[in-house]
């Protein structure tokens, strides 16, 4: 059986491996180089617990989270499989393991709009892993999916110091817009790297500038005279693109609109549903992929929108008084307070 993967994010890269690893002829498509034009934060969210480790390019584990709402609180996450990641680094491993199993990897090869459908017929099964522009959609001419609702952003990455985060990452909500800044040191030193962004979750994130607000952020944190290496931004999906199925075609990651509706992370929903699609056509049940990534992640899709909504709803005051429930019951293990956190709300 043939398949073919447009994208070689860890949604992609982990769909063409585990394709390729069971024996399936997988060919992968990345318009750029692999690991080239990253635009994330790069702190690995596995909440669900699935992953542990990366097995690449980790640079440390978050330890401590440092909230800033109205007051700072520090929330011990020793025990919530965060880690902070080179993705670079990382995809490039997970793209020798696929490479490794077979998987016959095309970098500098955009799939365009008129490509989809020479891909679709010559292929037995496409997995659209192309991220939140989701190329297989846009060749749909659904004009529905563009509505979808989205988290912009924009990120740099700053040279300093960043020694007073060790272990740490710092995330901050504001109650003017919906959303939150960040910092995710990179390299906590006296001469470090930290990813620092800003996304705006909802509207009127329009009306927000992005880059007045990362430099009204920068001086708030006492970094405005950090080395600027690097500037990006984009879109976070934040709603879900149902059905992950079409036709022989299967969505996963940021093409399927997996990211967090809460925090906008989607790495930990990349992977699981990069693996799950491509083990659904191994096991001849493409229709039944969507269900059983539903099955796994019920929990966490229903509390992240319904925070989301409460959150849109009662700004941060109501964000505070959650965390302060969390931290309240999950005195022993945060992951404990904050599901119950979730569930009383
Ligand atoms: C500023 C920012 C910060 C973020 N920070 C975090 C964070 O800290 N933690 C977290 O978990 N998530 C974060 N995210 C979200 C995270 O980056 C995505 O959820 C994740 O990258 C999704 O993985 P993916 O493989 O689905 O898509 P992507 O990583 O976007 O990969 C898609 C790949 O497809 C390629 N591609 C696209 N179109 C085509 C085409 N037409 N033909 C061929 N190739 C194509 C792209 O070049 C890319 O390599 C952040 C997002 C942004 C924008």
């Amino acid at each position: 059986m043939r398949i073919a993967v447009i994208g070689g994010g860890p949604a992609g890269l982990v769909a063409a491996g585990t394709a390729a690893q069971n024996g399936l002829e997988v060919t992968l498509f990345e318009r750029y180089r692999i690991g080239e034009r990253i635009n994330c934060g790069e702190g690995f969210f596995d909440l669900l617990g699935i992953w542990g480790r990366p097995e690449a390019g980790v640079l440390f584990q978050v330890k401590e989270i440092l909230f800033k709402i109205n007051n700072l609180y520090r929330v011990d996450s020793s025990r919530l499989n965060i880690w902070m990641v080179d993705r670079f680094n990382w995809q490039h491993y997970l793209s020798e393991v696929a490479r490794a199993a077979g998987v016959k990897i095309l970098e500098e090869t955009p799939v365009s709009v008129k490509d989809v459908a020479h891909i679709r017929r010559d292929f037995d099964w496409v997995i659209d892993a192309s991220g939140v522009s989701a190329i297989s959609l846009k060749a749909r001419g659904s004009t529905g999916e563009n509505r979808r609702r989205y988290a912009v952003t924009l990120q740099y990455r700053l040279e300093g110091d960043f020694s007073y985060l060790k272990d740490s990452m710092k995330a901050v909500l504001e109650p003017h817009y919906q959303g939150y800044y960040w910092i995710f040191p990179k390299v906590a030193a006296t001469k470090g790297i930290a990813n620092v962004g800003i996304g705006c979750f909802s509207y009127p994130s329009e009306k927000i500038d992005l880059k007045k607000e990362i430099t009204r952020i920068l001086y708030q944190e006492n970094l405005h005279d950090y080395n600027i290496l690097e500037y990006r931004g984009g879109r976070i999906p934040l709603q879900q693109a149902s059905p992950f199925l079409r036709d022989n075609t299967l969505l996963v990651g940021d093409a399927a609109g997996l990211a967090s509706p809460l925090h906008g992370g989607g790495l930990d929903m990349a992977l699981l549903s990069g693996k799950l699609a491509a083990l659904s056509i191994l096991k001849g049940t493409p229709h039944l992929y969507e269900q059983q990534l539903r099955q796994k992640i019920k929990h966490k899709i229903v509390y992240e929108e319904k925070f989301y909504q409460l959150w849109r709803r009662y700004g941060i005051d109501f964000m505070e008084k959650s965390l302060k429930s969390a931290l309240f019951w999950g005195r022993r293990n945060f992951r404990k307070g904050l599901l119950k956190a979730l569930r009383t709300t």
